[in-house]
């Protein structure tokens, strides 16, 4: 192996910039030549790449985003445009390929296999809903946006008196709801994996006021509900003062935590290190702390574990 490429697709994730430097910096040192394509895998396609040399990934491990810009490419998901990403490959004399991104990139790496193509996945959404890894790059980043939002809505909500809604990102997961749900003391979380009643949720509302509580927050994960509609419905069963609010987009970027670095460098590094070692078809991941790699046949056929005892915590905690 002398030359491997490297690209990000999908939903940015803050620490893809970490894991593009792990990645370029372990293959350089170990002698490879490093080609970076922009856009995910319409840059892959079209053919616009840069290589990637030492400096080009200096100063970008403490920032959001991706240095290689990311994009969806429906293109991709056809045949010809597959056959089109092979042949720019092969032009380039790269030998393998490295992706970054979450469920729908990963399935895209797992197409270029099926075309010959040696290809490593690499974790990298804020919906923590990728199997096979306890932790996606940019999860603890985007809880950590998510709690530093419920402070500042707990300190009005509580000067008001009111109910704060908030809804938050996952698409079809409850990952993020959960963990900022615990982490901020959400007295309910509505997420896509466990059934709900908003009846249930306007009584515990009704139980809380009873004993004294000065405000409320429920978190509702984007994949179970809209904020929108829960709140109405909780206006109309409890006629309190009840606001919403929609945290969007401003849960994608940010500075990535350390955790989210040490994880990205870790996995770049371990994607390079699969590849060195003849094995490709797989995702890396981490694994009761340790960097292991599954195959995408594996990771991408079972549906990520819902920790279902996080939830019931969190449901005693905000008694
Ligand atoms: P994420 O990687 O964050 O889950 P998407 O689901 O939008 O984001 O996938 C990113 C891109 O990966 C898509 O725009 C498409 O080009 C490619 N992709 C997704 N699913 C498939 C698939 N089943 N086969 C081939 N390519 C896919």
């Amino acid at each position: 192996m002398r030359r491997i490429g490297i690209l990000t697709s999908g939903g940015d994730a803050p620490g893809m910039n970490a894991a593009i430097r792990a990645v370029a910096r372990k293959a350089i040192y170990h002698g490879l030549e490093v080609i970076g394509f922009r856009r995910g895998f319409n840059g892959l396609m079209h053919g616009e790449y840069e290589k990637l040399r030492l400096g080009s990934v200096a100063d970008i491990i403490h920032r959001g985003g991706t240095m290689l810009l990311t994009a969806r490419a429906p293109e991709f998901l056809e045949t010809a445009g597959r056959k089109k990403a092979v042949s720019v490959l092969h032009e380039q004399g790269i030998d393998a390929l490295i992706v970054i991104g979450g469920d729908g990139s990963l399935r895209g790496a797992a197409e270029l296999e099926k075309l010959g193509v040696k290809t490593v996945g690499v974790p990298g959404t804020i919906d923590n809903d990728l199997a096979c890894t306890d932790y996606t790059i940019g999860f603890d980043t985007a809880v950590s946006t998510v709690t530093e939002a419920i402070n500042k809505l707990r300190d009005t909500a509580t000067s008001h008196e009111r109910v704060f809604v908030i809804e938050v990102m996952g698409r079809s997961a409850g990952y993020i709801a959960l963990a900022a749900g615990l982490s901020g003391g959400a007295e309910s979380i509505l997420v896509p994996e466990i059934p709900f009643a908003v009846e249930e949720v306007a009584e515990r509302l009704q139980r809380g006021v009873k004993r004294g509580k000065l405000h409320s927050i429920i978190l509702v994960a984007e994949g179970a509900s809209s904020a929108l509609a829960v709140a109405e419905q909780l206006k109309v069963l409890t006629k309190m003062d009840i606001r919403v609010t929609i945290l969007g987009h401003v849960q994608r970027g940010g500075v990535p935590t350390s955790f989210d670095r040490m994880l990205a460098s870790r996995l770049g590094a371990a994607a390079v290190d699969l590849l060195r070692s003849g094995c490709h078809g797989h995702m890396v991941g981490l694994q009761q702390g340790e960097i292991k790699s599954t195959s995408y046949q594996e990771a991408l056929h079972q549906k990520k574990k819902f920790p279902e005892d996080l939830y019931h915590l969190a449901t005693i905690l905000a008694i």
